[in-house]
């Protein structure tokens, strides 16, 4: 454990990568504001991009690195291809040992996570009335939607790792006609509600569309549908709402209000019937709870060893 009279000079510099499907952003520092530098380049083709994140932590003695990628992952430790990425529609990725690649070059430390749980750690781990919470869910609507979910101070894994991005929803028709777009399930929570989802839908991208634009209002309803299930599922005592669909800030009173009202009552927590403000929220790491996450993994991984 570090001292709190440690100089911040004497911290160890950690290493965090956060591998997405369009961008990777690295970073090598010791906390959220004590970044030594930070790199984001395109995701191209693994071995390109993975080389370029290799060649970036090289130029640093680092004492641990965090990988976040984005998923399906294989995050069993006892799987033989434990480390790589499974089904991915991403041309070329499906099968990549991201670990491996790491553990070829690195005597350190590594930790590996799914994107979206490092960033549900992120939030967790940065951010001091985070961690008095037993329990929070970190959702991330953009290209794709997913969901890390925090309990007791650690990620839930389990049989893979949770998918909540995927989850059905109610879909009335008639209301809205539009097939969904996930490759697997059609209608599903990402099918009906990530941006792709929504610029094919309304026939122009998402940040074009107004504010009292109808699209808004179903989106909200789509997010508050899949955050009811969960609060149903897991009563979490915060849920972060993070990624590029989200930074339209009207969304969050029109999220809230529908929570409530799909509730109706039913939970005795006078947090769901108050104006939820503190409850369903923005991340409070803006767009860096990824990496910040990634580096907040390594830590704990560190000193545990
Ligand atoms: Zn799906």
């Amino acid at each position: 454990m570090h001292s709190i009279r440690e100089k911040p000079t004497m911290k160890k510099l950690i290493g965090a990568m956060e591998g997405g499907g369009t961008k990777f952003v690295c970073a090598v520092g010791s906390g959220p504001d004590e970044i030594v530098e930070e790199v984001r380049f395109p995701t191209t083709t693994p071995n390109e991009t993975l080389g370029q994140a290799i060649a970036f932590f090289q130029k640093y003695n680092l004492s641990a690195i965090g990988l976040a990628s984005f998923g399906p992952l294989d995050l069993n430790t006892a799987s033989p291809t434990y480390g790589s990425i499974t089904t991915t529609p991403k041309p070329g990725w499906t099968g990549t040992d991201v670990l491996a690649a790491f553990q070829h070059t690195f005597n350190m430390p590594l930790a590996f996570e799914l994107d979206v749980n490092a960033a549900a750690f992120g939030e967790y781990s940065w951010i001091p009335e985070n961690r008095r919470l037993e329990s929070m869910v970190y959702f991330t609507i953009g290209t794709g939607i997913g969901a890390g979910f925090i309990i007791n101070g650690r990620v839930i894994h389990g049989l893979t790792h949770p998918e909540a991005g995927h989850m059905r929803l109610p879909h009335d028709l008639k209301e809205d006609p539009f097939p969904g777009n996930c490759p697997f399930h059609g209608d599903c929570f990402e099918g009906m509600a990530n941006g792709p989802a929504l610029a094919r839908r309304w026939g122009k991208p998402a940040e074009t569309l107004p504010d009292n634009h109808p699209a808004w209002e179903l989106e909200a309803t789509y997010i508050a549908y899949a955050l009811v299930n969960v609060i149903l599922t897991l009563s979490p005592q915060r849920i972060v709402l993070g990624g590029g669909v989200m930074e339209r800030q009207s969304l969050f009173p029109s999220i809230r209000g529908k929570v409530r009202d799909l509730l109706n009552g039913y939970i005795a927590s006078s947090v769901l019937t108050g104006t939820m403000e503190e409850y369903i929220v923005p991340p409070a790491l803006g767009k860096r709870s990824g990496v910040l996450g990634a580096m907040a993994m390594a830590r704990t991984l560190m000193e545990k060893e």
